[in-house]
């Protein structure tokens, strides 16, 4: 049986060998898969879970400025209401006008009437 090599220090492996992923293909010896293999595994994992968590926080806060964005959408909503309202009111007063005037007219010579 040919004496397989290690893939990361090219000394020959003893007994089985094992996996050397991530840090190369093929197989490594038990002293590299000690302090190579394994801090290296650990590192894929600790930098996984980072990635992980950069991107949960690059979502929270696009959720939170889209809830910023929302809101202040909702006040500019608000404003362009009230704006409308008054104008309605404005239009409305301009229309009966005359009317209005009228009306005041009558319910203060009905109010001076009943004075006398
Ligand atoms: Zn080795």
């Amino acid at each position: 049986m040919k004496q397989e090599k290690c893939v990361l220090c090219f000394e020959k492996i003893e007994g089985f060998g094992n996996n050397a992923m991530p840090l190369a293909e093929g197989r490594c010896c038990d002293l590299c898969n000690i302090t190579k293999v394994i801090p290296g595994r650990i590192k894929a994992l600790e930098d996984y879970e980072k990635t992980r968590n950069e991107a949960r926080s690059e979502y929270e806060k696009a959720i939170k400025d889209h809830k910023e964005r929302m809101f202040k959408i909702n006040e500019e909503l608000d404003d362009f209401i009230a704006s409308f309202k008054d104008a309605i009111i404005a239009d409305f007063i301009y229309k009966y006008h005359d009317e209005w005037i009228k009306f005041v007219k009558e319910q203060y010579e009905d109010y001076r009437d009943e004075q006398i």
